[in-house]
């Protein structure tokens, strides 16, 4: 278990509203990058979630190798605090969500666990979120206000084959 406020691996009675499981839902994630300069503006930090629960799945989506959400390693509370260790340095902008899709039904929890506990630990870094779905999808989840309450930018909708664009920077589509 650990506190999301103050991070402590003990039971935290100052805050124990806030603790929550060691797994965090059933999310996997395939990587993280240290110090990307890829996805986002500046160094980053980087993760990318497995599964995308997109129906049908986007034509030409270039992650199609992480669509199964069985695909990489768990997602647990010791790579939260792996991620705000990196994070750390002043170099450090932010931090990147991709996938996969975050916003599926066993990432979004996950996600919105992330992102409140880097918001928490750093507030004047960023945070840059892509998914396939919409801004006003998004906010119909579980979740989903309480995610976007978080993030800084969203790169948001389905990827588009035909207006695909590879000189611009982020969205990489018109
Ligand atoms: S939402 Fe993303 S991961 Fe899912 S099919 Fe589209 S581009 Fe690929």
């Amino acid at each position: 278990m650990r506190c999301l406020t103050c991070f402590s691996l003990k039971d935290c009675y100052a805050h124990s509203s806030q603790l929550f499981v060691n797994n965090i839902s059933m999310a996997n994630y395939s990587k993280i990058l240290k110090a990307d300069i890829a996805n986002g503006k500046g160094f980053r930090t980087t993760i990318w979630f497995t599964g995308c629960d997109l129906n049908p799945h986007c034509r030409g989506c270039f992650n199609s190798s992480i669509w199964q959400p069985s695909t990489g390693k768990l997602f647990t509370s010791e790579v939260i605090e792996k991620i705000l260790k990196t994070s750390k340095p002043y170099w450090c902008q932010g931090l990147s969500i991709l996938g996969g899709e975050p916003t599926a039904k066993y990432n979004i929890e996950a996600v919105t666990e992330l992102s409140k506990a880097f918001k928490n630990a750093y507030p004047d870094k960023n945070i840059w979120l892509w998914s396939g779905r919409t801004l006003e999808e998004i906010e119909c989840l579980e979740h989903g206000k309480e995610l976007l309450s978080t993030i800084d930018f969203l790169i948001d909708g389905r990827f588009e084959e035909d207006k695909k664009d590879l000189s611009l920077t982020w969205r990489r589509f018109k």
